[in-house]
């Protein structure tokens, strides 16, 4: 088996479930949900194969009941980081000589795994640890996460099977595909659980071994994932988890020389920090280190006035609230003609009187609580400068508490200006700013939309007339990765959308597909030949 071709049958995206009253599914959730609650983890590190438990701790809260302790996380210091750097090295040879069948087994059972009697407890894990619906924390931490498995080992395969087109009669070319030499270091954010199992994960499917380091805020669910690994046979050393203060223990994976590569999703500004890093130690390392990092957006729907506005209202509701608009992809900004405004902004506040907010253990919420203090304060910040700024007017929204949790009820803000803080920064909550544009000025819109932010990560155009959507599509061209036709920005699904945005929003290498997974390899070409020379003479040196 492992010496054949590899090749691996195209996967179909997880299903998702719908947890509607009296499933299966909803009865199997709320009691994960329960013994979650009652059973708080003591979560250790886990490095070499081994659990460690350093005895300084931090306490998991739920966003939405602060008072609710969900775990407590022993804490690396510079120490356990470099004994996880250790470990992985150590881990190398043994995991990159592995036949890829093997090896991509791994993850192929994991997502099985998942798939099956691991799914309601890391998707309860997420419910509560960054407080996220049952619908969104099942797309999230059960598919996305079963689909990069199932679909990054499919990739691995087509790269793995990658040869040179040509060898002429006599030699033979090949390319032996090696993974980097030295470590990845994994940092994950706090609002994918399935990014969180994706960054160490994908470098390792190509024989890298890695040290990951989760947020803090997600260290619950992401923990849960590194057990699903485990289960499914991950070698240890091959992922080393690691909780810690990043001001300690960030430094000594990014400075050390067998740093190989950086595999980052999170804000713009530390991953700024990072390429620094490597940058200012860039002769230390026995490589060039791949740097891959996805980071902020301030992703915005265009609408054209041949929109459909039910549609469109449809998709910013979505687009900007799900999750608390704690998405990469959120809608935060909006281009809305003076024709279609009355109607959208109508609609909006139909849609917004009707959603409700609190805990997503209540099925009946569709907003959540927002992660942490630091987030909530920030967002709550944006809203309070809106409500006093005369380039602003809050129209919808505007309230919040954090008496039981971090709650921000979802916001429309209109801009006076498009400029206005709230157009341009990525807030990253559910506050939604919208410009109302004359229905004349469409391309002058569309020229200030490409470049009133740094960032370029997702957008959306709503047109019925084809020409504006062309027109849109290329004057946006830059201003996305990901770009949406009549559709809302967010929801990119592995194997159909690879995701990733460029500018400030990061370096655009398309998680789940095998344009990411590409940065993990150092391919060695080998030319062999069957029958080489014997005379260094060439013939037109002989005498005439
Ligand atoms: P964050 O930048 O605060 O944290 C991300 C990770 O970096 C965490 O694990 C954190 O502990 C770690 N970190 C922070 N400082 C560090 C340092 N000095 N050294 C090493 N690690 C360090 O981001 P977040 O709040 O968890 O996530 C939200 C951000 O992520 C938003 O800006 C969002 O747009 C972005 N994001 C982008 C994508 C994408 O695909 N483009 C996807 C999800 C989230």
């Amino acid at each position: 088996m492992s010496n054949a071709i590899p090749r691996i049958q195209l996967p179909i995206n997880e299903p998702v479930r719908s947890y509607a009253p009296g499933s299966p599914e909803r009865a199997e959730l709320k009691q994960a949900l329960a013994d979650l609650a009652q059973n708080p983890l003591d979560i250790p590190l886990y490095i070499g194969g081994e659990e460690v438990r350093t005895g300084k701790l931090k306490p998991v809260t739920a966003p939405h009941d602060h008072s609710q302790v969900l775990a407590q996380v022993h804490q690396a210091g510079p120490d356990e980081m470099h004994a996880a750097i250790e470990a992985a090295l150590e881990a190398q040879e043994a995991w990159s000589e592995m036949p890829w069948a093997h090896r991509l087994s791994v993850f192929r059972r994991a997502a099985q795994l998942l798939a099956g009697p691991h799914r309601a407890r890391v998707n309860a894990a997420t419910m509560l640890g960054q407080s996220k619906n049952a619908y969104q924390a099942e797309i999230d931490s059960a598919c996305e996460q079963i689909d990069f498995w199932r679909f990054n080992a499919y990739f691995a395969c087509q790269l793995l099977a990658e040869q040179p087109p040509i060898s002429p009669t006599g030699i033979w070319n090949r390319l032996e595909m090696r993974p980097l030499e030295g470590f990845v270091f994994a940092v994950s954010p706090f609002n994918f659980t399935s990014i969180g199992g994706n960054l160490p994960t994908a470098p390792a499917m190509l024989g890298n071994v890695a040290v990951w380091k989760p947020a803090a805020t997600a260290v619950l669910s992401n923990w849960l994932l590194m057990q699903v690994l485990r289960e499914a046979g991950l070698p240890g050393g091959v992922i080393n988890f690691v909780s810690g203060p990043s001001s300690q223990i960030g430094d000594v994976a990014l400075k050390h020389p067998s740093l190989a590569g950086v595999h980052f999703t999170g804000s713009t500004g530390v991953f700024q920090h990072m390429v620094r890093t490597v940058g200012e130690n860039i002769a230390n390392y026995k490589s060039y280190p791949r740097v891959c990092g996805e980071t902020g957006g301030k992703d915005f729907v265009f609408a054209h006035p041949s929109a459909d506005v039910p549609r469109l209202v449809t998709a910013l509701t979505r687009g900007a609230f799900e999750y608390q608009g704690q998405k990469c992809s959120a809608a935060s900004r909006a281009y809305i003609p003076q024709s279609l405004w009355p109607a959208v902004e109508a609609g909006l506040r139909r849609d917004l009187e009707s959603i409700s907010v609190g805990s997503p253990v209540d099925f009946r919420n569709f907003v959540n609580a927002v992660i942490s203090r630091q987030a909530y304060d920030e967002i709550t910040g944006y809203i309070k400068h809106a409500q006093q700024s005369p380039d602003a007017e809050v129209l919808i929204g505007g309230e919040f508490d954090d008496s039981k949790g971090y709650f921000v009820h979802p916001t429309v803000i209109r801009a006076k200006k498009p400029d206005y803080r709230c157009m341009v920064e990525e807030i990253f909550g559910p506050v939604l700013t919208i410009y109302v544009y004359p229905d004349a000025e469409f391309e002058e819109t569309l020229a200030l939309c490409d470049r009133s932010s740094p960032y370029a990560l997702t957008g959306a155009v709503f047109a019925n007339d084809r020409y504006a959507i062309q027109t849109a599509d290329r004057a946006l061209k830059n201003a996305a990765g990901n770009f949406y036709i009549n559709d809302k920005p967010t929801g990119a699904v592995v194997g159909q959308q690879p995701f990733g945005g460029a500018r400030a929003s990061g370096t655009n290498d398309k998680a789940g597909s095998s344009l990411n997974l590409m940065r993990w390899l150092s391919p060695r070409t080998i030319k062999e030949n069957f029958n080489p020379p014997s005379d260094y003479r060439y013939r037109f040196l002989e005498a005439e």
